[in-house]
C-alpha cells in the first residue's frame, strides 16, 4: 500500500491539498479525482479512506498506522463501510447507487462513518448520476463520496458543482521511469515504459510477461526486414507479427514500439542521443542511419501514426499492417 510520502513524489499539490483538508479538518463532502490513468487517483482515494477510517490516528497528522484492524481491512477491500463502485459492463447503473443510497440510511455497521468511492465516475448512466445527485445534495455529516475519472468533460456539471474538484497530473516520463525502476523493472524496460506512458500496474504486469519480451524481439525483426530489400516483410507480417499482436491492445502496442524504435532514429540523426529510448538499439540505429535518411524516418514515424489512427477507426488490423509494411519497405 502506497503511503503519502511516496504519493508526494509523483503529485505534490494533489498530495499536499488533501493532506491539509484533513489535518485541518476540513473534509468536503465530495471529492471529484482527475487526472490520466496511472497518477494515483485511486491510490490517494484508499489512502483517504484509511486515514479517515485508522484507528490509531492523532490529531494534526494525515497518516493512517497500516496497522490496525481497520487499515488492514481497507488494504484487503473489506472494510463494511468503505464501498467501491465500478461500472457493471458499460457503465454504472441506476440502482448501483440506489443500493447505496438504501446503505446508508442505515447506520453504519462499524460507526456512523462511510465513504464511497467511484471508479470511471463518467460512465454514470443520467438516471445514475441524477439519482446520486439527490444523495449529494443532501449530504449526511459523515458520508464523503469520491469520485475518480480520467475524462471530466464527461461528467454532468451539476455533480462537478458539488465536488472538491482534486488534479492529478500526468506523471513526468523521468517520475515514471523512477517509479518503474523502484519496483525493480529493469532499466532498457522501464525507459520504454515510461516513453509509452504505461502505468504502474500495466507495466509491471508486462514486464514478467514473456509476451511482451518477444514482442520486442519480433519489432526489432520486423524492423530488419522492411531495411533490407531482399528480404520478406510481408510474409514476416502474415507468419510471425499477426499471429502475436492479436488482441486491439496489443497490435496498438505493437504500433508503439515501432514509433519509438523511428522516433530514437530521428533522434540519433539530430544528434540528440540523451532522447534516445531504447539505448540497447544503438548499434543497429547506428547502422540504420544511413539506410534511412531524416526525412524518410519521418515519414515512417507519419505512416505508423496513420497506423493507429486507422486501428482506432476499426480499419481491419491485416489490411492496415499490410499497408504499413509497404511504406516501411525500403
Ligand atoms: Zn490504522
Amino acid at each position: 500500500m502506497t503511503t503519502w510520502s511516496q504519493l508526494r513524489e509523483v503529485q505534490p499539490v494533489a498530495t499536499r491539498m488533501l493532506q491539509n483538508s484533513i489535518v485541518k479538518n476540513r473534509i468536503a463532502h465530495a471529492y471529484l479525482f482527475h487526472g490520466p490513468k496511472g497518477t494515483g487517483k485511486e491510490k490517494a482515494s484508499l489512502l483517504f479512506a484509511m486515514r479517515y477510517f485508522c484507528e490509531n490516528v492523532e490529531d494534526g497528522s494525515s497518516y493512517p498506522c497500516h496497522e490496525c484492524s481497520s487499515c488492514k481491512r481497507i488494504q484487503s477491500g473489506n472494510h463494511p463501510d468503505l464501498h467501491l463502485i465500478k461500472p457493471e459492463g458499460q457503465s454504472i447503473k441506476k440502482d448501483q447507487i440506489g443500493y447505496l443510497q438504501k446503505e446508508y440510511t442505515y447506520t453504519g455497521l462499524e460507526s456512523n462513518q462511510k465513504v464511497y468511492i467511484l471508479y470511471e465516475a463518467e460512465k454514470m448512466t443520467t438516471n445514475a448520476a441524477n439519482r446520486l445527485l439527490k444523495f449529494l445534495e443532501e449530504p449526511s455529516r459523515q458520508t464523503i463520496a469520491i469520485l475518480i475519472t480520467e475524462n471530466m468533460g464527461s461528467v454532468l456539471n451539476t455533480i462537478l458543482s458539488r465536488c472538491q474538484r482534486i488534479q492529478f497530473h500526468p506523471l513526468k516520463d523521468h517520475d515514471l521511469y523512477e517509479q518503474f525502476a523502484k519496483t525493480g523493472v529493469p532499466e532498457s524496460t522501464a525507459r520504454i515504459f515510461a516513453a509509452l506512458n504505461i502505468d504502474l500496474n500495466q507495466g509491471e504486469g508486462l514486464s514478467q510477461d514473456s509476451w511482451f519480451a518477444e514482442a520486442r524481439r519480433i519489432v526489432i525483426q520486423l524492423i530488419d526486414k522492411v531495411m533490407n530489400p531482399k528480404e520478406e516483410g510481408y510474409l514476416f507480417l502474415h507468419q510471425v507479427w499477426l499471429n502475436h499482436f492479436q488482441e486491439r491492445h496489443q497490435q496498438e502496442l505493437g504500433i508503439d514500439l515501432l514509433l519509438l524504435w523511428y522516433q530514437d532514429l530521428i533522434s540519433y540523426h539530430l544528434d540528440r542521443h540523451h532522447m534516445i529510448v531504447l539505448t540497447d538499439q544503438q548499434d543497429k540505429l547506428e547502422q540504420y542511419q544511413y539506410a534511412i535518411s531524416l526525412s524518410e524516418a519521418k515519414t515512417c514515424v507519419y505512416e505508423l501514426l496513420q497506423t493507429k489512427r486507422k486501428l482506432a477507426y476499426n480499419v481491419h488490423n491485416t489490411l492496415a499492417m499490410e499497408h504499413l509494411v509497404l511504406q516501411l519497405q525500403r
